[in-house]
């Protein structure tokens, strides 16, 4: 059984159909990525898993259990952790009230992230422990970002965009963290334009073209695939 399954999902924005029978696996322990150009329906299939937007129809089960009609913060504590688009940090409190606002161990996790984890895994934040969150750089705001989620002890987490904007010492840092969390049995779901820097942690891909996947396969066939590449991505 897979951990995130959703099975003909669509969503809407008014009368706009956003999604058409978007259907996905993920399954536990691998990483798993939502590829496709800009408006192509990624953040909105997000959107539906983490219950910020209702869905018309078709399944999202989280291990077995249909999530579809509950709240966000119901979903979130079924132990699905979102890094969303645009960080969304809070920019008035500072680094340690980020970190420790909303953390809970919704997992149950016998070795919890804590505090003290968070700022060994980003060494950086432990220096701006008291620094506002709109003081941080876009690198550390996004580690923020990562940490706060994990102080949610997720068993899934979805990284929107993780990487846009930043520069490209600071997303090989990003990709080393989540290469750590994949290996310490996180399950990941990744949304990414910057394919060929994390095609090695992925497991499966996803390529989503006007709300729904026109293609998924393994890291080998996607980067052997010049041409869907160039035709889906733009690359
Ligand atoms: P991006 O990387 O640009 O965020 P995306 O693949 O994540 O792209 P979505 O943001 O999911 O795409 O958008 C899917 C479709 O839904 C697009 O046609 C978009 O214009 C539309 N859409 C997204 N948000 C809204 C909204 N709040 N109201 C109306 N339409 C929306």
């Amino acid at each position: 059984m897979a951990m995130l399954e959703l099975n003909a999902v669509e969503a809407f924005y008014g009368t706009i159909q956003a999604l058409f029978c978007m259907s996905l696996r993920c399954e536990e322990g691998q990483v798993t990525t939502l590829l496709g150009r800009n408006g192509m329906g990624k953040t909105t299939t997000v959107a539906s898993i983490v219950g910020t937007i209702a869905t018309r129809s078709g399944e999202i089960r989280f291990d077995g259990e249909i999530i579809n009609a509950k709240p966000a913060y119901e979903v979130a504590q079924l132990g699905i952790g979102l890094v969303p688009e645009g960080r969304q940090i809070f920019p008035n409190l500072s680094v340690y009230e980020n970190l420790v606002a909303t953390a809970a161990n919704y997992s149950g996790s016998g070795n919890p992230w804590t505090l003290q984890r968070v700022l060994e895994f980003f060494p950086r934040l432990s220096e701006r422990l008291n620094n506002q969150g709109s003081q941080l750089s876009g690198g550390e705001q996004q580690m923020l970002a990562i940490g706060r989620a994990l102080m949610l002890n997720p068993r899934l987490l979805i990284l929107d965009e993780a990487t846009e904007g930043l520069a490209p010492l600071i997303r090989q840092e990003i990709w080393r963290r989540l290469e750590q969390l994949k290996q310490s049995g996180l399950t990941i779901l990744l949304i990414d334009k910057n394919i060929n820097e994390f095609v090695h942690i992925a497991d499966r891909h996803y390529i989503v073209e006007k709300g729904s996947v026109v293609w998924q396969g393994d890291s080998a066939a996607l980067s052997g695939d010049t041409e869907l590449k160039s035709r889906y991505l733009g690359i």
